[in-house]
């Protein structure tokens, strides 16, 4: 069970990807433009984008990496890495970001490290996601060097992680200069033109080649086929987005700072949202095998009524509820008659269709009788039927023995036997709504009817007139 994400894509799937990736070409459109207006600015804005980004990209790494665990599929854990690697530079960059915890920053920050971080961030995960991508065909396919390929998927999660913690360490000891060119120069981009805000602003303008190297990469290595690589896309497409703005207006509090933080933060969102669904719709596939396994395991292979062990269980449970209640319970028990003769002129097969039309015929007998909500019919053993008719007299029991009876006369089955059709006989025992019995005397006491049926001349119906107890 490779599961849904490293499965075929359908062409819903394909649409609404495709639909999003849409959407969002469509919002840098529009906000490119407006990149640089100036918004009323809302402080918390920031600390909650990035609290959000590190609680998506964790959930996403922790649910890539039990894919792996689960499939073996190296990409898996190597995307894994590159949401583990977004989780810690984006906590760092927070933790870092002057005026959040501190005044200056906390793990002595120095004036640049928040503005580095954040340049990790965006550059490592299209990076990662390049080398998730070179890893796609590389590392051997289950189940071969199946310990191998376990100690290299961790690692491919572990090491980003490992990396951003130690580009952590490098920024707050090492006074790097700004990774901005126009801040570093003290020029505001809002003095700029567009054209030479985003040339000044080599990080910004490195990270989206990096964006559409990946994209151009998933789309040749994977031709989005799988539903991973759709989503992927759509993953790089926002991150893009979020770079071209950031790229276009590094300035806090304009519409593409403001635009670039959402995007930010839809690039995690929307893998954990389809892992999420992935979850959900293999637990929904789950418990449909499990419910469909559970009717197969009920049904007899050969007659397709319901088996002995179903037979065993319910009758057992509809003897307790009718104890419970006081209403009554009525059981037939149905033989075919002379079917050893039967089977010895016509052969094995034709008796197991026999009994196949015989089941059908008591089926739809129990089927069309009005008294018997919650009754079935079961195959007993060899050519032996029950009938189970809870909340069913003594009367209706044995009228709807009858009609059984009569039921299968009809099917006008030829038989060697003397009648020369294939006929039942039954018995049938009703549990006395006061006498307490159990389930054992209730078919012994419609064994010993049907018994008095077969020595009063078979293709017949009786039934005990005693209670059972
Ligand atoms: P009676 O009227 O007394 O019930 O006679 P009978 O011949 O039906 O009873 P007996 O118990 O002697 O024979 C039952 C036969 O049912 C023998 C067995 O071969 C046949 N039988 C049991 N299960 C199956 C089955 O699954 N398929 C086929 N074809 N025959 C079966
Ligand atoms: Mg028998
Ligand atoms: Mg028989």
């Amino acid at each position: 069970m490779d599961g849904l994400l490293i499965g075929p894509a359908t062409r819903r799937q394909a649409l609404f990807a495709s639909v999003c990736a849409f959407a969002i070409l469509l919002t840098l459109a529009l906000a490119a433009p407006h990149a640089r207006d100036a918004l009323p600015g809302i402080a918390p804005f920031m600390p909650m984008c990035a609290l959000t980004v590190f609680t998506t990209s964790s959930i996403a790494a922790f649910l890539l990496g039990a894919r792996f665990a689960a499939t073996r599929v190296a990409m898996l854990a190597a995307l894994g890495g590159a949401y583990a690697f977004t989780a810690i530079t984006v906590a760092l960059q927070l933790l870092m970001f002057p005026g959040v915890f501190g005044r200056t920053g906390l793990l002595g920050a120095l004036p640049h490290s928040a503005a580095w971080m954040w340049v990790f961030w965006h550059a490592g995960f299209p990076a990662l996601v390049i080398v998730a991508e070179l890893v796609r065909k590389r590392l051997p396919a289950p189940p071969f060097a199946r310990e191998r390929l376990d100690a290299r998927g961790w690692l491919l999660i572990a090491g980003p992680a490992a990396v951003a913690a130690l580009l952590g360490v490098l920024v707050t000891h090492v006074d790097l200069a700004s990774p901005f060119r126009d801040v570093a120069s003290a020029v505001p981009t809002a003095a700029l033109s567009p054209a030479s805000a985003i040339a000044n602003n080599l990080a910004g303008l490195v990270i989206c080649a990096l964006n559409l190297i990946a994209i151009a990469l998933v789309l040749l290595k994977g031709r989005l086929r799988l539903v991973l690589d759709l989503w992927i896309v759509v993953a790089l497409l926002a991150s893009l987005v979020d770079a071209a703005l950031n790229t276009l207006s590094i300035e806090r509090f304009t519409v593409g700072w403001y635009v670039a933080r959402v995007f930010s933060m839809f690039a995690p969102g929307v893998l954990v949202c389809v892992l999420v669904w992935e979850v959900t719709a293999l637990y929904r596939q789950l418990a449909q095998d499990h419910a469909t396994l559970i009717r197969a395991s009920a049904r007899d292979a050969l007659t397709r009524v319901y088996n002995r062990s179903y037979f065993d269980e319910q009758f057992h449970q509809a003897f307790e509820r009718a104890a419970r209640s006081g209403q009554p319970l009525s059981l037939v028990m149905l033989d075919v008659d002379h079917f050893k003769p039967y089977n010895d002129a016509f052969g094995h097969l034709h008796g197991d269709a026999c009994l196949g039309a015989v089941a059908g015929a008591l089926a739809a007998t129990l089927a069309s009788a009005p008294h018997a909500p919650g009754g079935f019919v079961a195959r007993y053993g060899g050519e032996e039927f029950a009938l189970v008719l809870p909340d069913t007299g003594a009367d209706e029991a044995a009228a709807l023995a009858e009609g059984a009876r009569a039921a299968v006369e009809q099917l006008g089955i030829p038989s060697p036997a003397a009648g020369g059709l294939v006929t039942v006989s039954a018995g049938c025992a009703t549990r006395d709504a006061i006498v307490a019995s159990s389930p054992n005397a209730l078919i012994e006491a419609a064994d010993a009817a049907l018994y008095a049926a077969k020595h009063a001349g078979r293709n017949r119906v009786s039934h005990t007139g005693a209670s059972i107890a």
